[in-house]
């Protein structure tokens, strides 16, 4: 699922070293992602680490995540967890009695707070009420569903192993299972995908009434089926000018349908219609597990390829400065490693400096609402983002890019489509 992107930070520093683990005082929170590499068929764009046809494997990488989980726990198990990311790949192709151990496991080893936030990522095809119930039972309070169109040509493009009608039902079921937090995926920019085709689908979706859209542009990700199709002629190459028209048509129609836009690709049903959410600051149902990664707080991952990245705030002491690591991607490696009790740590990095503040800014205003806190900044980097990017700030904000309070930054409507743009403007 298209979600996986945001839940994997990549490394942004070509330097990788081994470096230490960084103290963490208890009373920062902490979000944890964990990866179930594993889904029903490969889609034609993913290029996720995830594979099909690894149900021999399931159960020695349940326990293998058990046990790379139980071991993190005496260093990092003190902190207050307060979003749990179950993603992947598809987490429902496992057993509800395999969830359950997951969630035991993360259970036991941490302090997860009364209202924490338990998402799950499921497949519309891989999933029915019955696992809804195992998922609504053992506390999960958030679904992501990977809808991604509701064009069933498109569904076939994309190598989905559901139709559109699967899409509604599986929105029913998880109500009816009692899951009221629920987020879809839809993709757009596909080659030659007309602009009506767009419209059904985000009217489709937002006839479901979800919670929570994640619209994302398609990506011709390398060694991918979609990648070798466009090489070879067989498709044309997405169209970036039709992925902004399309995306400002969604901007609009999201906005029409009464939803918040909060971050770049993601919009929030407000709880009650008409309820006023202050203008600045992200609406009640944004996802509080991604918040955490564009406001550049800490967070663990497990699983193979999971990326974790913990803070020294300045306001600790020394200069700031961030440990992330990952781990290995392979998933019999990883299985042999935890199994001969080594750590499945591939790489790390350390993050400092001008990098370190360029990804605050970068990951901060992607926050279209409550943007990057100039208060936060000054906690974690020890300056002050106003002086350090003065004359940036003031070129940025002479054309109409950004606006800004006494507490944030963040884009001007006019801003927001040249996201890209703008956030590179930081890089060092
Ligand atoms: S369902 Fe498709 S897009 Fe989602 S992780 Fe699996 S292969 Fe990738």
């Amino acid at each position: 699922m298209r979600l996986g992107a945001c839940t994997i930070i990549a490394p942004m520093s070509s330097q990788a070293l081994l470096v230490p683990e960084l103290p963490a005082p208890p009373s920062r929170g902490l979000g944890i992602y964990v990866h179930i590499p594993f889904c029903v068929r490969k889609c034609a764009y993913c290029d996720f680490n995830t594979y099909a046809g690894l149900e021999a494997l399931h159960e020695t990488y349940v326990a293998a995540l058990c046990r790379e989980i139980t071991q993190a726990a005496p260093t990092h198990g003190h902190r207050k967890v307060d979003s749990v990311f179950i993603g992947g790949g598809t987490p429902t192709v496992l057993s509800g009695s395999q969830l359950a151990r997951i969630l035991g496991a993360l259970r036991a080893g941490f302090s997860m707070v009364p209202d924490c936030e338990l998402t799950v990522e499921a497949n519309p095809g891989a999933t029915d009420q019955s696992r809804f119930r195992e998922l609504a039972d053992l506390g999960v309070n958030r679904l992501s569903l990977g809808a991604q169109s509701f064009q069933e040509a498109e569904l076939r493009f994309l190598g989905r192993i559901h139709g559109v009608a699967e899409l509604g039902t599986a929105v029913d079921a998880a109500r009816a299972a009692g899951l009221q937090r629920i987020n879809l995926d839809l993709i757009f920019g596909l080659p030659g995908q007309e602009r009506v085709a767009w419209h059904r689908s985000l009217d489709a979706a937002l006839a479901l009434a979800p919670e929570h859209l994640s619209l994302y542009s398609l990506i011709v990700e390398p060694e991918t089926p979609l990648a070798a199709w466009v090489a070879s002629g067989r498709v044309a190459a997405p169209d970036d000018d039709l992925a902004a028209d399309l995306y400002e048509d969604a901007r609009e129609r999201m906005a029409a349908a009464g939803y918040l836009h909060y971050e770049i690709a993601n919009w929030v049903r407000p709880p009650v219609a008409g309820e006023a959410v202050d203008a600045w600051t992200s609406p009640p149902g944004a996802s509080r597990h991604n918040l955490r990664y564009w406001r550049n707080e800490d967070y663990l991952g497990f699983g193979p390829g999971a990326h974790s990245c913990l803070h020294q705030p300045a306001a600790e002491g020394a200069a700031h400065q961030a440990r992330r690591w990952w781990n290995l991607k392979s998933v019999p490696e990883y299985i042999r490693r935890l199994g001969a009790g080594q750590e499945p740590e591939d790489q790390s990095e350390r993050v400092v400096g001008a990098l370190a503040m360029a990804e605050s800014m970068m990951l901060g205003l992607r926050l279209v609402r409550e943007g990057l806190s100039w208060a936060a900044f000054q906690r974690l980097h020890g300056v002050d983002a106003r002086e350090c990017y003065a004359p940036i700030l003031a070129e940025l904000s002479e054309w109409g890019m950004l606006e800004s309070s006494s507490s944030a930054l963040r884009l001007s409507a006019k801003g927001v489509p040249l996201g890209n743009q703008i956030f590179s403007r930081f890089l060092p």
